[in-house]
């Protein structure tokens, strides 16, 4: 969050504990859990909007706004509802789709109309991807790591990937990845 420049230092763990709590994410090293990935991919589907960082970028810059007397209350407080109005109004058609999607989630059950298996297990691939849901998120997580690396130190992307699966830090998902990969 402190990255995306969204939050205060005081919000920040308040909303990490709660995510917590509802069981969207868990461990000491936080990682997102099977129902918080569930959650987002759907809000990926029908609502993009919700989960993007700019709209609690926007609104809590026009609270600072508020804060620094820039802008009135009154004028911060009906263009938000004008920004969110759209939004919501989309969120609402969708309602019935979203509240199937994550009682399946919550079920764990293979969502309807399955296109295949995840290379690396059984769950159902998603859309556009070779993965599930999860390693789907952990193969762009190696992918993003690559980058950063191979700028910095020059590895290729064997060479990082086995760095990679010998690491401790590296996660269970990841690792089912890269053996599939490097054999
Ligand atoms: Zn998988």
């Amino acid at each position: 969050m402190e990255q995306e420049k969204i939050g205060t230092k005081a919000t920040r763990s308040n909303i990490i504990e709660t995510l917590y709590r509802r069981g969207y994410i868990n461990g000491q090293q936080i990682s997102i859990t099977g129902l918080g990935e569930n959650i987002i991919e759907t809000l990926i589907r029908y609502s993009p909007e919700i989960i993007e960082v700019k709209l609690t970028r926007d609104l809590e810059e026009e609270l600072d706004d508020i804060e620094e007397g820039k802008k009135g209350s009154d004028k911060v407080f009906n263009d938000v509802v004008e920004e969110l109005k759209p939004i919501l109004a989309k969120f609402k058609l969708s309602e019935v789709e979203i509240g199937k999607a994550l009682s399946r989630a919550i079920k764990g059950r293979p969502s309807v109309g399955s296109n295949g298996a995840c290379k690396v297990c059984n769950r159902d691939k998603i859309d556009g991807s070779v993965f599930c849901a999860r390693h789907n998120i952990a193969y762009m997580n190696i992918e993003a790591g690559f980058q950063k690396w191979r700028y910095a130190l020059g590895y290729q992307w064997r060479e990082y990937l086995e760095k990679l699966s010998k690491n401790t830090g590296t996660g269970v998902y990841a690792k089912e990845i890269i053996k599939d990969i490097i054999g």
